[in-house]
């Protein structure tokens, strides 16, 4: 049977996308384009009003383009309004992810990035959230948090280093909650310790003119960076590469308690302090939502003076967008789309202007670059490069930045 798998949303999405993926070519199914499909299963996502939509439109154009398909659509907007797509048409079926994989009958939440080279590796570790951000509809989708156990990760992480693969990037919803209650008698296993015991058991795992593989984390919350994590960033010589997803949402306390994240900006600028200070090239890119209900002028403000203060390489910027059946939507101070709009413009032009900064102050330096594809490789503080075509695809070198240019940037 020929199949294809449509991703949207987050890396947990891709990498549970990339995994239905495998799964199915493990059974024997082929993997076409969409007018050939006779199978086709949509990953939704739900973390935006602008995600939903564009959820259901490829919903749409999949029932169109592929007009002999059976189209099973699972994931996060699935789970918050199954309707919607069961009655758009009778070839749609909804179906849970969990009970997907059970369908499918191998979980396996391994896939190689990019173009089948062993390179970049998605491991999800974790899955839900036991925060209630007010803005958020994903803790209700994904439920609350669970650990995936650490034997499995070690043995995951472990077969794939013996494969080849040179870059591991774990992921989660709320990564930085990671625990493991069963690895060891009444003791708890935290991400930093689970980190440490990848790198411990990774590391003579490699040809002798290579390096070990690496570990990239996706995201990871404020509140669940502590001193043990501090500490084993800045001393794993960038086995754990120096660049954080530090969601920061927004840089006006009176906006942060609004929106239920437990932290408040000073905590958040003497966060990133503690971590400049202990690992001084540490990359740090971040989400920052615009427009929240309620959000003045002056919030705006603080928001762009806590981004420049920050120095983020990228910043992800999302104008806000009602869930329904979250607190926020509920409020009545919503912010005009047009003040949305405009403060998203103003903030994406700062984000681009530290991005350059944040390059700029590389360059002189060198890094661990990952090859992904053909002349384009990923630097340990997650720039995308150009890289000379004599360096082989799948393999991590180590390089001048003054030899390489950013991908999307002419005068870096
Ligand atoms: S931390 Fe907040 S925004 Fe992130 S998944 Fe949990 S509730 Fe949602």
């Amino acid at each position: 049977m020929k199949f294809c798998v449509i991703n949207l949303g987050c890396k947990v999405n891709k990498v549970e996308s990339d995994s239905l993926t495998s799964t199915l070519l493990s059974h024997g199914y082929t993997q076409s384009e969409l007018p050939d499909a006779e199978l086709v299963i949509v990953n939704t996502c739900t973390v935006t009003g602008e995600a939903e939509k564009k959820t259901r439109k490829v919903t749409r154009q999949a029932l169109a383009r592929a007009p002999q398909a059976h189209v099973v659509v699972t994931g996060c907007a699935a789970a918050i309004n199954a309707d919607e797509f069961t009655q758009m048409d009778k070839r749609i079926s909804v179906i849970d992810k969990l009970q997907l994989f059970e369908l499918l009958n191998k979980p396996n939440n391994t896939f190689l990035f990019g173009e089948g080279f062993r390179t970049r590796v998605g491991v999800k570790v974790q899955d839900g959230c036991n925060n209630a951000c007010t803005y958020c509809i994903v803790h209700v989708a994904r439920g609350k948090a669970k650990s995936i156990p650490a034997q499995q990760i070690l043995d995951e992480c472990i077969s794939l280093a013996q494969m080849g693969v040179k870059e591991i990037v774990l992921t989660g919803i709320n990564l930085g909650s990671y625990r493991d209650v069963t690895f060891c008698d009444g003791e708890s296993l935290s991400l930093a310790q689970l980190l440490q015991l990848l790198l411990e058991q990774t590391k003579d795992i490699h040809l002798e003119d290579e390096p070990p593989v690496r570990f990239r984390v996706s995201s990871i919350e404020p509140k669940d960076i502590d001193d043990d994590f501090i500490e084993l960033l800045a001393t794993s010589q960038g086995r754990i590469c120096r660049h954080l997803h530090l969601p920061l949402q927004s840089g006006s306390s009176k906006v942060l308690k609004e929106m239920a994240r437990p932290y408040d900006a000073a905590y958040f600028s003497q966060l990133v302090s503690r971590l400049y200070q202990a690992v001084p090239s540490l990359s740090l890119s971040t989400d920052i939502i615009v427009g929240f209900p309620g959000e003045t002028e002056e919030d705006f403000q603080e928001t762009c003076a806590m981004a420049s203060a920050c120095q983020f390489s990228k910043i992800h910027v999302f104008p806000y967008s009602k869930r329904e059946g979250t607190p926020a939507a509920k409020r009545l101070d919503q912010v005009d789309a047009h003040i949305k709009t405009h403060r998203a413009a103003t903030l994406r032009n700062l984000a681009e202007k530290l991005r350059c900064e944040d390059y700029r102050k590389r360059v002189g330096g060198s890094e661990w670059v990952l090859a992904e594809e053909r002349c384009v490789g990923t630097t340990e503080s997650y720039h995308e490069v150009l890289l000379p075509d004599t360096i082989a695809c799948g393999s991590l070198v180590y390089l001048p930045l003054n030899e390489v240019r950013c991908l999307d940037e002419q005068d870096a």
